[in-house]
C-alpha cells in the first residue's frame, strides 16, 4: 500500500494566499485491482504551480480539498495495457505525491519528445501555457506580420512564449515585467523593447515610448490598472486578447473602473476573452509546433524550479508574488 502527500486548503483564501492557508495531509491509496477503475498508480515528479489556482479556488474548491493542478507523473504500477510502467504523462490530479487513475484524464507526452528536454516543459513551454500563448495570438490577436504586438507579465510562463512566437510571425514586441532582471531577459529572447512597470515613472509614457504608433494587438495577462492604461494607446481596429487578469486575483474588493467602452467606440476595438481549453480538439498542433521551435532555438525557456513537495505553497506563492522568471514548477 502507498501513502501519498496531499496538499490540502485548510482554509479558504482571504486576500494574498498565506502558508498558514494549506496543510499537508497522508492518504493511503487502495491496491490496484484487475478491472475496475483503479487500473494505474502514478507518481507525480513535476507539479506546475499556476495563477489559475488561486482563481478558481473560488468556484472548484471548499476547505479540505485537495488543491487543484495539473502534474507531470511517472506509471510505477499498470493493469492498463495502454500505460507501461514508467511512461510519463501529465495528469489533472492536484497537489499530490502519488495518485491512482484509470487513465482516461492522462495525456502522454509526446511521442517524439527528445531525451534532452525537460519533461517538466510539457507544464510550461510545451504544455498549457504555452498553448495559451500560441491559440492566444493566433486565433484571438490574428496579428499579421508587421504588427506592434504588446504582453504584460512577459517574462512568465504564458508572457515569454507570447513574445517570441510573435517575433517568428514577424511582429514587433513590447514587452512589460516586475523586475530588472526580467527585462533583461525579455531583451535577451528578442524583445524589441521591454520595461519594468514598477519602475516607469509612468506607465502611459513607457508604452508610448516604447511604440510611439501604438498597438495592433495587446495579450493581456494582468488585467486592471495596467490594461486601462494600455487601452488607450491601441491603434485602430486594435485587438485585445483577454488572458488573465493576475492583478485581480487577490482582491477581496472588487477594482473600479476607468472604464473601457469609451476607448473601444473610438478606436473601434475588439476584445476577447479566451480559455485555452476552448482548441483541446488542436492541442496536437500546438504541441507539435512549440517543440519543433523549442528544438530549433527559436523559442527559448526559462524554469523556475523549487524543490521539494512541502515547498508547494511557497512556490504558489513566490509566482503569485512575481518571484518566477518563466515557468514556475516543483520538483517532487
Ligand atoms: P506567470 O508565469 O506569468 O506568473 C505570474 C506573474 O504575474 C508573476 O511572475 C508576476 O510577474 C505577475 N504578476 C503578479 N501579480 C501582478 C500584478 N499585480 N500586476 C502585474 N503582474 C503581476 O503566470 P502564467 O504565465 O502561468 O499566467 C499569466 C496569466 O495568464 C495569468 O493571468 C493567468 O491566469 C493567465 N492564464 C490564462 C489562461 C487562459 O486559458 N486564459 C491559461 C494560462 C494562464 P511580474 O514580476 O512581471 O509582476
Amino acid at each position: 500500500m502507498v501513502v501519498a502527500k496531499a496538499w490540502v486548503l485548510k482554509k479558504s483564501f482571504d486576500g494574498f494566499p498565506q502558508i498558514s492557508d494549506f496543510d499537508l495531509k497522508k492518504i493511503e491509496l487502495p491496491n490496484l485491482k484487475d478491472g475496475g477503475e483503479q487500473k494505474l498508480l502514478l507518481e507525480s515528479v513535476f507539479l506546475s504551480v499556476d495563477p489559475y489556482m488561486r482563481l478558481y479556488s473560488q468556484w472548484d474548491m471548499k476547505t479540505g480539498d485537495v488543491m487543484i493542478g495539473t502534474q507531470v507523473a511517472r506509471i510505477v504500477e499498470s493493469k492498463n495495457p495502454a500505460f507501461a510502467v514508467g511512461a510519463f504523462v501529465v495528469g489533472n490530479s492536484g497537489w499530490r505525491t502519488h495518485f491512482i487513475s484509470d487513465g482516461k484524464d492522462l495525456e502522454p507526452l509526446p511521442s517524439s519528445w527528445p531525451e534532452s528536454l525537460p519533461k517538466s516543459l510539457a507544464l510550461g513551454t510545451v504544455g498549457m501555457p504555452g498553448l495559451t500563448a500560441y491559440f492566444g495570438l493566433l486565433e484571438v490577436c490574428k496579428m499579421k506580420p508587421g504588427e506592434t504586438v504588446l504582453v504584460n507579465a512577459a517574462a512568465g510562463a504564458v508572457g515569454s512564449v507570447v513574445g517570441q512566437l510573435a517575433k517568428i510571425w514577424g511582429c514587433k514586441v513590447v514587452g512589460s515585467a516586475g523586475s530588472d532582471d526580467k527585462v533583461a531577459y525579455l531583451k535577451k529572447i528578442g524583445f524589441d523593447e521591454a520595461f519594468n512597470y514598477k519602475t516607469v515613472k509612468s506607465l502611459e509614457e513607457a508604452l508610448r515610448k516604447a511604440s510611439p504608433d501604438g498597438y495592433d494587438c495587446f495579450f493581456d495577462n494582468v488585467g486592471g490598472e495596467f490594461a486601462s492604461i494600455a487601452i488607450n494607446q491601441m491603434k485602430k481596429y486594435g485587438r485585445i486578447a483577454i488572458c488573465g487578469a493576475i492583478s485581480q486575483y487577490n482582491d477581496s474588493v472588487p477594482q473600479k473602473g476607468p472604464y473601457v467602452q469609451i476607448p473601444m467606440i473610438i478606436k473601434e476595438l475588439r476584445m476577447e476573452g479566451f480559455i485555452v481549453s476552448r482548441w483541446n480538439n488542436r492541442r496536437e498542433e500546438g504541441q507539435k509546433a512549440l517543440l519543433k521551435w523549442v528544438m530549433e532555438g527559436k523559442v527559448k525557456y526559462h524554469e523556475q524550479v523549487t524543490e521539494g513537495f512541502e515547498n508547494m505553497p511557497m512556490a504558489f506563492i513566490g509566482m503569485l508574488e512575481g518571484e518566477n522568471l518563466g515557468k514556475a514548477v516543483v520538483k517532487v
